[in-house]
C-alpha cells in the first residue's frame, strides 16, 4: 500500500472556490465533521478571479426586478434546455444568499441610500449584479473563508485528488497526494461534495486559471456518475488578445455594463446589425437609448453589447472573418468614449473598473480611459457538468454531490454573467446541507484497498516510463491546440470526427507519458494527472457536440446553423459504459409546470 495516512470525515468537500467553501460551511452547520481539500492555497481558487458581480434579484436599483424576471432571463439565456427547477431555486434563493454574505462581512458597493448596488450585465433585464468594483470574487472568497475558519473545518491545501472511491455503489471517499511532498493519503467519508470548477484548460485560449482541468467532471465520470450537456461551452466575447502572452485573460462584461461599446476597424458599432428575435423588444433602438440604459434610465432598453455572450462572441467572429477586425484578430472595446458624456469619465472608469484599468496598463501598456482595448472570444465557462438532482445536488451515485461550475443544469445552453457566483452560493449551500443529512443517515463506509492500490498505481505510472516516455506538457499543448481548432466556437461534423480520431491518438500518447525525478515538487507529474482529466472531458465535449445537430447557445454548428425545436426537448447525457467506452444518450427534459410556463410567458413582452 503506497498510502501513508488515512483520514475520516463525515462530509468531504473537494474544492475551495465559492461552491466548496459555501458547501463546507453549510455541512459543518449540519453538525458533522467536515474536511475541505484544494489543489492550490486556500484563497487562491479560481473564484477569486471573478470580476463583474453576483446576480440576485434584490431589486435595489430597479424595483421592477423579481425572482420571476431573473428566472425568465436565465431560461431565455439558456435557450430553454436548462434544468428549470434549478433555475427556479436559483432565482428565488440568490437574494437571501447575497444578503447572508453581506451579514457575514462582504462589503459591496453601495447605492446612495446605503443598499447593495447592482449593475447591468448581458441578458439580465434589470441591473442585477451585486458587486465590489470589478473584484467581486475576491470579496466573496474572503468573506466565506473568514466565516468558514471559525467553524472548525479541516483544510488540506495543495492536495490533488486523483480518484473517487465507492463502496456498494455509493461514495466512500477519495485518494490524493500532497503536491509538495508527493505523499498519498486516503480519505474515507460518508458523503463527498465535488466543487472542482471548470474545464477551460482543455482549450488553448482561455480565461480560466491553471486549476480548470475538469478534475471533478472526470473523477465523477470515472466513478460511474453521469455528465450532462457537455457540448455547451461558453466562449466569452471579450478576452485580451494582445500581447500574445496575455491572450485569453478576461475583460469583464462590466466594461460594457458601464457603457463600453464594440467597434470594428472601420469604427462601426456593429452590434446593432444583428439583434435576435427573442431580444428585439428588449434591445435599444439607437445608441442614445443604449447609453441611457447604462446610466440607469428605467425607460430605456439595453444596448446590443449587453445581449447574451454566445451572440456577442459570434458577432465578433463575423466581423473578424469579414476582414473588419482589429490588427491582432479581434475587435475594439471602447469605454474611453464616455468622456463625451461624463465630465469625470476618467476618474469614473478607474473607480468602477479598477482591475481592468491596471490589467491593460500593466499587461498591454494601454490606458483604457483614453484608448480602446483590443478584444476577442476566450474559453470561459462550461455549462455542462455533473448531472445532479436539482434540490439536493446529489449525483447519480448515492453520497456523491456536486456544486458550482462542475455541476450542471441551471444554465442550459448559455450562462448569463453573474449567474455563476449566485449558483455557487445557492447550490453550494444546498449541497452542503444535503451531504450532511446524507452523512448523518448513512454513516460507516468501508474503503476498498484494491481501489486505492489501483488509483495510486495509475497515478505513478508516468514515473515507470521515465525519460523514455513522452513529455506530458507536449501532449497537453497538442490537446489544447486541437480542441481550439476542431471543437471551438464554430463546429462541424467533419472537424469533430477528426477531433475524435486525434483524441484517440492523444490518449495513446498520454498512456505513455513519462516523467523524471521524484514525487516532491514535480510539476511534470501534476501535468500528467491533469492530462488524464482533460482528455476525458474533451472526449465528452466532442461526443456531445457531435450528437447535438443544431445550433443553440454556446454550441454553434456551421453544418446545422439553426435551432431545431426537437433538440429543445432533451439533454445529452454522457456516462461510462460497461466496457469502459463513453456512452451518449438523450434524456427527455421534464415538462415545465404551468406556473413556471406562465412566468416565462408574462416576461416575454
Ligand atoms: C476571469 C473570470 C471572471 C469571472 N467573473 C465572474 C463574475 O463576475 N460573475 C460570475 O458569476 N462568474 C464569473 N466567472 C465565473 C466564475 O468565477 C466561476 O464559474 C466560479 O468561480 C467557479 O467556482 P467554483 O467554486 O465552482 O470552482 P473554483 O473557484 O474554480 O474552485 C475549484 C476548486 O477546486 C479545487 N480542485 C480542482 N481540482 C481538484 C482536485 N483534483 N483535487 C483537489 N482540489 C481540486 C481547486 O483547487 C479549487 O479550490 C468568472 C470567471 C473568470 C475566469
Amino acid at each position: 500500500m503506497s498510502t501513508s495516512e488515512d483520514l475520516h470525515y463525515d462530509v468531504l468537500v473537494i474544492g475551495a472556490g465559492g461552491a466548496g467553501l459555501r458547501a463546507a460551511i453549510e455541512a459543518s452547520a449540519g453538525g458533522v465533521r467536515v474536511g475541505l481539500i484544494c489543489k492550490s492555497l486556500l484563497g487562491k481558487a479560481h473564484t477569486v478571479m471573478a470580476e463583474g458581480g453576483v446576480a440576485a434579484a434584490l431589486a435595489n436599483v430597479d424595483d421592477r426586478d423579481s425572482w420571476k424576471v431573473h428566472f425568465a432571463d436565465t431560461m431565455r439565456g439558456g435557450q430553454y434546455v436548462n434544468n428549470w427547477r434549478m433555475a427556479e431555486l436559483h432565482a428565488k434563493e440568490a437574494p437571501d444568499r447575497v444578503r447572508e454574505l453581506e451579514a457575514w462581512g462582504a462589503v459591496f458597493d453601495r447605492t446612495p441610500d446605503g443598499r447593495i448596488l447592482q449593475r447591468n450585465f448581458g441578458g439580465h433585464r434589470y441591473p442585477r449584479l451585486a458587486h465590489v468594483g470589478d473584484r467581486t470574487g475576491l470579496e466573496l472568497i474572503r468573506t466565506l473563508q473568514d466565516h468558514g475558519v471559525h467553524r472548525g473545518i479541516d483544510v488540506h491545501m495543495e492536495f490533488t485528488i486523483v480518484s473517487l472511491l465507492t463502496s456498494g455503489g455509493r461514495a466512500a471517499g477519495v485518494v490524493g497526494y500532497e503536491r509538495d511532498r508527493g505523499r498519498f493519503k486516503v480519505f474515507s467519508a460518508a458523503a463527498v461534495v465535488l466543487a472542482t470548477g471548470g474545464t477551460g484548460r482543455a482549450y488553448k485560449i482561455t480565461s480560466n486559471s491553471w486549476e480548470g482541468t475538469g478534475d471533478g467532471h472526470a473523477l465523477a465520470y470515472q466513478a460511474g456518475a453521469e455528465l450532462v450537456d457537455m457540448e455547451f461551452i461558453q466562449f466569452h466575447p471579450t478576452g485580451m488578445i494582445w500581447p500574445p502572452s496575455v491572450q485569453g485573460i478576461l475583460v469583464t462584461e462590466g466594461v460594457r455594463g458601464e457603457g463600453g461599446i464594440l467597434l470594428n476597424k472601420e469604427g462601426r458599432r456593429f452590434m446593432f446589425d444583428d439583434i435576435p428575435d427573442a431580444y428585439k423588444n428588449q434591445t435599444a433602438t439607437d445608441e442614445e437609448e443604449g447609453w441611457r440604459y447604462t446610466q440607469g434610465d428605467k425607460n430605456a432598453k439595453r444596448p446590443p453589447e449587453l445581449l447574451t455572450r454566445d451572440h456577442v462572441a459570434r458577432c465578433i467572429m463575423r466581423e473578424v472573418k469579414a476582414g473588419r477586425g482589429s490588427p491582432h484578430g479581434g475587435v475594439f472595446l471602447d469605454i474611453a468614449w464616455i468622456k463625451k458624456k461624463l465630465s469625470h469619465a476618467e476618474e469614473h472608469i478607474k473607480r468602477k473598473l479598477p482591475s481592468m484599468y491596471h490589467q491593460f496598463k500593466e499587461l498591454g501598456d494601454i490606458d483604457i480611459t483614453k484608448e480602446p482595448m483590443e478584444v476577442g472570444p476566450t474559453t470561459h465557462y462550461i455549462m455542462g457538468g455533473i448531472r445532479v438532482d436539482a434540490d439536493s445536488q446529489m449525483s447519480s451515485i448515492p453520497g456523491l454531490f456536486a456544486a458550482g461550475e462542475c455541476a450542471a443544469g441551471i444554465n442550459g445552453a448559455n450562462r448569463l454573467g453573474g449567474n455563476s457566483l449566485s449558483d455557487l452560493l445557492v447550490f453550494g449551500k444546498r449541497a452542503g446541507e444535503y451531504a450532511a443529512r446524507f452523512a448523518r443517515e448513512n454513516r460507516g463506509v468501508a474503503v476498498d484497498a484494491a481501489q486505492v492500490r489501483q488509483a495510486t498505481d495509475a497515478a505513478l505510472k508516468p514515473f515507470d516510463h521515465g525519460q523514455a516516455g513522452e513529455n506530458p506538457y507536449a501532449i497537453q499543448s497538442a490537446l489544447q491546440e486541437m480542441m481550439q481548432s476542431l471543437v471551438g466556437i464554430v463546429r462541424t461534423d467533419d472537424e469533430m470526427q477528426q477531433a475524435l480520431t486525434e483524441l484517440g491518438s492523444l490518449k495513446a500518447r498520454a498512456a505513455n507519458a513519462g516523467i523524471q525525478g521524484h514525487r516532491e515538487y514535480n510539476p511534470g507529474w501534476h501535468t500528467s494527472i491533469d492530462l488524464r482529466n482533460l482528455l476525458t472531458v474533451s472526449e465528452a465535449i466532442t461526443r456531445s457536440a457531435i450528437e447535438r445537430k443544431e445550433s443553440r447557445g454556446g454550441h454553434f454548428r456551421e453544418d446545422y446553423p439553426d435551432k431545431n425545436p426537437e433538440y429543445a426537448t432533451f439533454n445529452i447525457v454522457t456516462r461510462k459504459g460497461a466496457g469502459g467506452e463513453m456512452e451518449i444518450r438523450r434524456v427527455a427534459i421534464p415538462p415545465l409546470p404551468p406556473e413556471l410556463k406562465q412566468v416565462i410567458e408574462e416576461q416575454k413582452s
